[in-house]
C-alpha cells in the first residue's frame, strides 16, 4: 500500500525517462532524499514542470512506498524560487556543486531539517553572490551534520592540543583532522599534507561563522584544499567535485 505524502522539496537532480517523463533524486524536508518518478514532465506546458527545475523550494505531493525505489509525484508547486543562480555560472556551479554533495552523500528516506535548513540558507547567499567562503562553509557544517566533524584544536593521533607552539603542522583527511610534528615525525601517516596555523583557524571560521558574516572572507587556496580532501574522504568524491562514483 502506498500513502499521499506532502512535503517541501529541493530537486537535486533530473534524468530523462521515456518518452516525457523523468526520474528525479529529490531532497525532502519531511523524509530526506527519495527517488521519484514525474510522469511527463517534458512535456510542453507539463504543470510539473517549473516546479521540479533545481533552485526551487517547492511543495510536492507524492505517493509513497519504503520498499519501493522510486515513488510517484503526484503534484508540486513552487514556493520559492531562486532565480540568481540562472544569471550567473559561478553561482549555477557553486549551487550545482551543493546538488551534487547531497544527492551524492545524503542517505535515502532519512530527515535532516538542519540541512535542509543549512541549504536554503546557503542558496539565499549564493543565488546573489557566488561567494567561495560560504561553498566551503556549507562543505565543513555538512560534513559535521554527516558524523565527520573537522578536528580543529588537538592532534588526532595523540590529542594533545596544537596551535601555540610549533608554527608548522600536517593534516591528515583520512582522520580529518591535524596531525602534531612529533607524531608525524613518529610514523607513517597516509595521505598527509603540511599545512599551518591559519589553515586551522579558517576552517574554525568556516564551521562556526554564519553564512551572512563570512561571505566577503578570502579563504586560502590550501584550506579549500584540505576540505575538498576531507569532502573526498568522507563521501568518496574527488577533490575537483567531480562525482565518479554514483
Ligand atoms: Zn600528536
Amino acid at each position: 500500500m502506498s500513502v499521499l505524502k506532502r512535503s517541501e522539496a529541493i530537486i537535486l537532480k533530473g534524468v530523462k525517462f521515456g518518452e516525457s517523463s523523468e526520474i528525479l533524486s529529490i531532497f525532502t524536508r519531511e523524509m530526506g532524499k527519495i527517488k521519484a518518478v514525474a510522469k511527463g514532465k517534458r512535456r510542453p506546458k507539463s504543470h510539473l514542470a517549473a516546479p521540479l527545475e533545481p533552485f526551487k523550494l517547492s511543495e510536492i505531493v507524492f505517493y509513497f512506498k519504503p520498499d519501493r525505489d522510486l515513488q510517484l509525484i503526484k503534484e508540486a508547486k513552487v514556493l520559492r524560487s531562486f532565480d540568481g543562480f540562472r544569471e550567473d555560472y559561478r553561482k549555477a556551479s557553486l549551487g550545482f556543486g551543493i546538488l551534487k554533495l547531497l544527492d551524492h552523500a545524503l542517505p535515502e528516506h532519512a530527515s535532516h531539517e538542519k540541512v535542509f535548513q543549512m541549504t536554503l540558507k546557503a542558496f539565499e547567499i549564493l543565488e546573489r553572490s557566488p561567494s567561495l567562503a560560504v561553498y566551503y562553509a556549507y562543505k565543513v557544517k555538512f560534513l559535521s551534520f554527516m558524523g565527520h566533524r573537522i578536528e580543529t584544536d588537538r592532534c588526532v593521533v595523540c590529542r594533545q592540543r596544537i596551535g601555540s607552539d610549533p608554527p608548522v603542522l600536517y593534516f591528515s583527511p583520512h582522520d580529518f583532522g591535524p596531525i602534531c610534528k612529533t607524531c608525524y615525525l613518529r610514523g607513517e601517516i597516509h595521505g598527509a599534507i603540511e599545512i599551518g596555523q591559519d589553515n586551522i583557524e579558517e576552517i574554525k571560521t568556516l564551521m562556526w561563522g554564519h553564512f551572512y558574516n563570512i561571505a566577503d572572507l578570502q579563504i586560502h587556496d590550501k584550506t579549500l584544499e584540505i576540505i575538498d580532501k576531507c569532502v573526498g574522504e568522507a563521501f568518496h568524491i574527488p577533490i575537483n567535485g567531480e562525482i565518479i562514483k554514483m
